[in-house]
């Protein structure tokens, strides 16, 4: 059980990010001091947005300068810390080098971050940001599952470097955080998995790769047809309430599934028409299986990853985030659409 004192400066890593925003904003409302160690402090393009959501809130927001990939570099803003919220880790489907682009400073933030919290005799708990990416690779992986359901119990065994690697680097940084948190006894880890995060951004920068998946949806990407596809689905803004009950509830232990709905692509489509009507392109058929794999290596989708996701259905068993966080979740209807409408008023899409 730990209390965190919520007197205590909390440390947010990625506080530029898409979804360490609305955590940085929730903390900030409820009268906390944030570090948020970011890249550049001085890049007002990342924090003006922050700045002013900190002059109209009652907590106290601090930058430090720190970079996943530098040794030390977290030490200055965890001092005093009892509470350390590591979301940062590049989020991208498509990388030149995924090694160097994902899985490197995926592992060794993590590892750099936690000998910080090693060395910090304040922190009692750190909330790590993995994924639900961590507990299975591709939709067929389910199919070996006890319901066809990805639980708190699972993990990934079937990325790595060549297939799936944004996946791979969520799995291997999870497991380096478990590892260092079983070999002490003074810091807790507690864990949250999100599925896909939808929702407006707090950002005026478009960040996420969540944004670039929906956008495609209304950009014509997809007027052949939406490919067959399943994911878990999860609002932005309940996706930062799991973090802060991960934080600050005593009894929280382990991972949490945090997922609102599973869908498919076509399904989130026919959110949008109904939305918007025919103002957009939204795909109103599924592409065929034989003409995504015909076509798919021309977009950057690997034959093997449409063969292993196409038509597989997609389940995520959310019941210990309700009942150990007190989380109840948004309708996708809203997330999807409020989404869109952001991508609209800020001219990512036109009709
Ligand atoms: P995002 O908007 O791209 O945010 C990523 C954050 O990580 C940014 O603040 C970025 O800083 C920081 N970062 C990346 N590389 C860094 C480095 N070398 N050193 C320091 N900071 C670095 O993506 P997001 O969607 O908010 O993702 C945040 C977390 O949620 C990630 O751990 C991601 O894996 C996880 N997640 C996201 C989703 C989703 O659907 N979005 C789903 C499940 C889990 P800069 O601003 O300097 O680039």
């Amino acid at each position: 059980m730990k209390e965190i004192n919520k007197k205590a400066p909390v440390m947010v890593t990625g506080a530029t990010g898409y979804v360490a925003g609305w955590l940085v904003k929730l903390l900030l409302d409820n009268g906390f001091t944030v570090h948020a160690p970011i890249r550049n402090p001085n890049d007002k393009n990342k924090t003006q947005y922050l700045d002013k959501l900190a002059a109209s809130a009652p907590g106290t927001l601090r930058y430090f300068e720190a970079d996943l990939l530098r040794e030390g570099s977290y030490d200055k803003a965890m001092q005093g810390c009892e509470l350390v919220f590591h979301t940062a880790s590049p989020f991208a489907l498509k990388v030149k080098d995924a090694q160097r682009d994902l899985i490197d400073p995926a592992i060794e933030g993590t590892r750099n971050i936690l000998n910080a919290v090693n060395k910090t005799a304040s922190v009692k708990r750190v909330v790590l940001t993995s994924s639900v990416a961590a507990m299975y690779g591709d939709n067929k992986d389910l199919q070996q599952l006890p319901h066809h359901s990805i639980t708190e119990e699972v993990w990934n065994t079937t990325s790595s470097v060549d297939h799936q690697p944004y996946s791979y680097s969520k799995t291997m940084a999870e497991k380096e955080a478990w590892k260092m948190q079983n070999q002490q006894q003074r810091w807790d880890l507690v864990v949250i998995n999100p599925s896909l995060v939808m929702g407006p951004g707090i950002s005026p920068e478009i960040t996420s790769e969540s944004f670039k998946i929906i956008k495609q949806l209304g950009d014509g990407t997809m007027k052949m047809g939406a490919p067959d596809y399943e994911i878990g689905l999860v609002d932005v803004r309940d996706v930062a309430q799991a973090h802060f009950a991960a934080g600050f509830t005593p009894t929280a232990k382990g991972r949490y599934i945090i997922s609102g709905h599973n869908s498919g692509i076509l399904e989130i489509s026919k959110m949008l028409r109904d939305a918007f009507g025919d103002a957009y392109p939204f795909p109103t058929r599924k592409i065929p299986k034989f003409l995504l794999w015909l076509i798919g290596p021309l977009a950057g989708f690997p034959r093997k990853m449409i063969s292993r996701n196409m038509g597989y259905p997609f389940r995520a068993d959310n019941s210990k985030s309700i009942e150990g966080l007190g989380m109840s979740y948004r309708p996708a209807q809203e997330s999807v659409v409020d989404f869109f409408s952001q991508m609209i008023e800020k001219e990512e899409v036109r009709s």
